[in-house]
């Protein structure tokens, strides 16, 4: 909504025959936003989209349940993400990659599909066969990347 509203016209005389005509014209903007879950108005920031972290929640809730398929979607498209940084970084069967590098690219170690845990107690994680766990060497973080082995099975 856009209201346009005249203050005043301004005539002031500059010499005997001439005259400047200044007329003042101010605009006020107001776009009214309305909550996304309550459809109430919403008052103060124009970037605010819900009343309050109530309305956000119930709104996020009510939108997962109607597209459970788009949180399927966003795990499915990480971890196949996942799996091919994985497999182009560890071409030979072990590797290790500097942790800021491998995310940069797009990698989310919170992706993963299942874990093994070795003897001495290190948690690996696994995305299908591309295995890789946290390690920091001289204050810099790098993933150590392994492959799936039978034995891990048992
Ligand atoms: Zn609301």
């Amino acid at each position: 909504m856009t209201k346009l509203k005249y203050i005043n016209d301004l005539v002031v005389p500059y010499s005997n025959n001439v005259r400047i005509d200044i007329h003042l014209i101010f605009f006020e903007m107001r776009i009214q936003q309305y909550c996304k879950h309550c459809n109430k108005e919403l008052q103060g920031r124009t970037d605010k989209k819900y009343c309050n972290l109530h309305c956000k929640s119930a709104f996020q809730y009510q939108q997962a349940q109607e597209q459970p398929e788009r949180f399927y979607n966003r795990v499915d498209n990480q971890l196949k993400l996942n799996r091919r940084l994985l497999k182009n970084f560890n071409k030979a069967g072990k590797a290790t990659i500097r942790t800021d590098q491998l995310n940069s690219e797009g990698f989310n170690p919170n992706y993963f599909t299942h874990y093994w845990k070795n003897t001495k107690g290190d948690v690996y994680l696994f995305v299908y066969e591309y295995g890789f766990i946290k390690r920091t060497e001289n204050t810099i973080e790098k993933y150590i990347l392994i492959q799936w082995q039978d034995y891990m099975e048992k």
